[in-house]
């Protein structure tokens, strides 16, 4: 094949090869009918197929044709079952198959910075651990049906406010461990075929045209191996785009893309060489997709429904099941309140805005599944088009959850509050929303709150109410996995993937979210999501890897296989989980690490493994969970490379990130030595810190005391004396310690370095 396509860029014209870079339209690549170069098309994502075949935009404002809708990535996250995502990509990639689509816009890895970002809803976490796992499942399972992805929005493209010119200012370590972590395991775990350059500039350069992120990092570090696609309309200058290893540009520029590559090789600006590189890369991807392509493909919409329905299950997550209200059994009468109820929100706005092939009416699914056993009452409660209050919808719903034994209010976050294209500004639910909850409370204390959001809420009226499932945008087929959760046909077993704060105040990005219009400053660093609260101590509403059951599990025999290791080892952590419930049930199993001592400032503790595992009442199984150097390791920004502090690391096995059930511990000792040069301004704390530096400074132990001696600082003082600089001592010792042993230390130090 490679062979071909070197044969075809041979003959390829210079314009032919420069209109290659971009596309023929909105939605395909150009073909070059001379030499049998075809043309493929690529559409949204991420949640379901958005293809459209009359008018065409980037917002979801157009028809598109009937497809499967998923619940989108925040929901889908929050199953934590690689199966499952994976299973739930294969059956995109059928239906792209069915309508002749090669490659999938998706999905968004994006990490959740802010809860006030626009887009969350299509995003996994706000941990890069999670979010790069679960992206590459859902990669494999889309791309095992010869379509192809596109991993978005590469990079820290992490608000909808001034997207589309915001400069991210993020310094190294936080870009590696948290931004671009959050790529790095799908890219090289699951070589997406493309990966969708962002919007945004990235510490001054435009994503697009900048060679540290698309050449420097994910080519030439991780090995991708596949296209750079830009986001619609990203390009800035698309000569230097080209030369940073932008291959193609999309939708059609009009000519004006194509034109200025043309320029810059006739002028020698830039190298052809990099032109046919691209081309190259082009290529294989437009052959690939040809070659996987599966003449007259069906789909299943019904199997699609039903995978649907059980993603939906799988995802949504049990905030709170107070006196275990639910499930709902043995009830006589339920009030169903709430417009939500029969006209779900389910899917977000923008881009990834599809068109369902059916929606499920929640309201319709509760009375199927509740049979002739219960008699269900619905009330609007609310008016789906304004936050008005409508008194007289509240008076109905309040008089309805009085007749009835249990009231459901189905609330949350209407599309017009969370969208692509903006930002939201507080965390509140609408007023009527709100006004309507508290209403109900007030006379029906046996409450159950469903809510529908793409992303975090503020919820001040949580103690009003008995029970709370978190229903995310649940996709089509939300309601019949609703009534499931709801009846108890299953237990839930989602867990949230992102914290949900108190306040928005809370939250670490609160005093740097969105920036000036020009600039926003990552200012809290690597401290992002639990990582903050945890470390800080702060409180959070429901805090990550958060989520209940109706049934309970037991966790024991922590071991790890080795306690004395090298960073280059690899070790194996084994637990055993326990149903001790009654009811059939899933638990999400979470390790996390945490550097017990560490001489930089890391998180409380990191995600580094967590398994899902379903078991029946009384069933035991051990999950296992293997640990490598990137498990211990932080990003040093001097040796720019992933490096581990040697020492003791605390293995912590839970439900959450607040509830750790059981510890080990590991020693990890690294093989990487950091050589530090010290200078006449280094300390001796510096120099107790390098070997040889510590041998002198033993040998030099009199001097020491004869300091400490005269002060009564006592311990303060030996603090005092590491933070000072051998060059200061040297002046200001009265002698005890000389320029020359100054010189001769240096020397002797930085000698053993080479
Ligand atoms: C979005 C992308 C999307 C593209 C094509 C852009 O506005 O940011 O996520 O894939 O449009 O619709």
């Amino acid at each position: 094949m490679s062979r071909k396509i070197k044969e075809l860029i041979d003959k390829m014209t210079l314009e032919e090869k420069a209109g290659l870079c971009s596309g023929a339209d909105f939605w395909n690549t150009k073909a070059i009918k001379r030499l049998g170069i075809p043309s493929i098309m690529m559409t949204d994502g991420p949640h379901g197929l958005r293809k459209q075949v009359g008018d065409t935009d980037h917002l979801g404002i157009n028809k598109s044709v009937p497809s499967t809708c998923f619940p989108s990535a925040a929901g889908l996250a929050c199953s934590w079952d690689k199966e499952l995502v994976n299973r739930v990509g294969a059956a995109i990639g059928e239906e792209s198959q069915a309508e002749n689509v090669a490659i999938v816009l998706g999905p968004g890895v994006n990490i959740k910075r802010s809860p006030l970002c626009g887009r969350n809803f299509e995003y996994f976490s706000e941990d890069p651990y999670i979010s790069s796992k679960l992206s590459a499942d859902f990669i494999k399972g889309v791309q095992s049906k010869g379509v192809g992805t596109s991993l978005k929005h590469f990079a820290v493209n992490n608000q909808e406010s001034k997207r589309m010119s915001i400069d991210a200012v993020v310094d190294e370590r936080t870009l590696r461990e948290i931004y671009l972590a959050s790529f790095e395991e799908a890219v090289k775990d699951a070589q997406p075929w493309t990966v969708m350059a962002a919007y945004n500039k990235v510490n001054g350069d435009y994503c697009s045209e900048n060679k540290k992120l698309l050449s420097d990092i994910l080519k030439d570090e991780w090995g991708f191996e596949g296209l750079v696609v830009s986001d619609w309309g990203a390009v800035n200058e698309r000569d230097l785009g080209l030369a940073a290893g932008l291959e193609l540009e999309m939708p059609a520029s009009g000519g004006i893309g194509d034109n200025k590559i043309i320029e810059a090789v006739r002028s020698g600006r830039l190298s052809e060489d990099v032109l046919d590189a691209a081309v190259e890369r082009i290529l294989k991807v437009v052959f690939k997709a040809v070659e996987n392509n599966q003449e007259n493909a069906v789909y299943s919409k019904e199997e699609h429904h039903v995978l649907a329905r059980e993603a939906a299950r799988e995802s949504m997550v049990l905030l709170k099941n107070e006196g275990n209200i639910l499930p709902i059994k043995e009830v006589e009468s339920l009030a169903v309140i709430g417009a939500f109820a029969k006209s779900p929100r389910y899917q977000g706005g923008g881009s990834s805005h599809i068109n369902p092939t059916k929606v499920d009416n929640i309201y319709e699914e509760l009375a199927k599944v509740a049979g002739n056993q219960t008699t269900l009452s619905y009330s609007e409660g609310y008016s789906l088009e304004s936050d008005e209050v409508n008194e007289s919808l509240i008076e109905k719903a309040v008089k309805a959850a009085k007749q009835a034994n249990v009231a459901v209010i189905f609330a949350g976050l209407p599309e017009r509050y969370e969208s692509e294209g903006f930002d939201r500004k507080h965390l509140n639910i609408p007023e009527n929303h709100r006004l309507l909850i508290e209403a109900v409370a007030d006379v029906q204390s046996n409450l159950i709150v469903v809510l529908s959001n793409g992303a975090p809420i503020e919820m001040p009226w949580l103690n009003k109410v008995k029970g709370v499932l978190e229903a995310y945008l649940g996709g089509q087929a939300l309601g019949g996995a609703i009534a499931d959760l709801l009846f108890g046909l299953a237990s839930p077993s989602g867990k949230l993937a992102e914290t949900f704060p108190k306040k928005l105040v809370h939250n670490p990005s609160y005093l740097n979210f969105p920036g000036d219009g020009e600039t926003v400053e990552y200012r809290e660093g690597i401290f992002v999501g639990y990582r903050h609260y945890d470390t800080r101590d702060i409180e959070p509403l429901f805090p990550f890897g958060f989520g209940l059951s109706y049934t309970s599990f037991e966790y024991s025999n922590l071991q790890v296989n080795q306690k004395e290791i090298k960073d280059n080892e690899t070790i194996t952590v084994t637990v055993k989980v326990k149903n001790t419930g009654n009811m059939a049930g899933k638990e999400i199993v979470q390790l996390y690490v945490r550097d017990v001592e560490s001489n930089i400032p890391r998180p409380e503790k990191e995600l580094k493994g967590f398994e899902k595992v379903s078991l029946i009442p009384g069933e035991e199984k051990t999950v296992s969970f293997q640990l490598d150097k990137r498990a211990f390791a932080y990003y040093n920004v001097k040796i720019k490379d992933w490096h581990v502090e040697s020492g003791v690391f605390e293995i912590l096995v839970g439900k959450s990130s607040r509830e750790i059930l059981l510890k080990e511990t590991v020693n990890v000792e690294s093989t990487v030595k950091i050589k530090k040069v010290l200078t006449r301004n280094s300390t001796f704390g510096e120099l107790m810190e390098h070997p040889v530096g510590a041998e002198i400074m033993k040998a030099m132990g009199q001097g020491q005391a004869k300091f400490e001696g005269e002060s009564s600082l006592g311990a303060g003082m030996q603090e005092m004396i590491l933070g000072t600089t051998l060059h200061n001592a040297a002046v200001m010792s009265n002698g005890v310690f000389t320029e020359e042993m100054l010189v001769g230390i240096l020397q002797a130090v930085n000698k053993s370095n080479e």
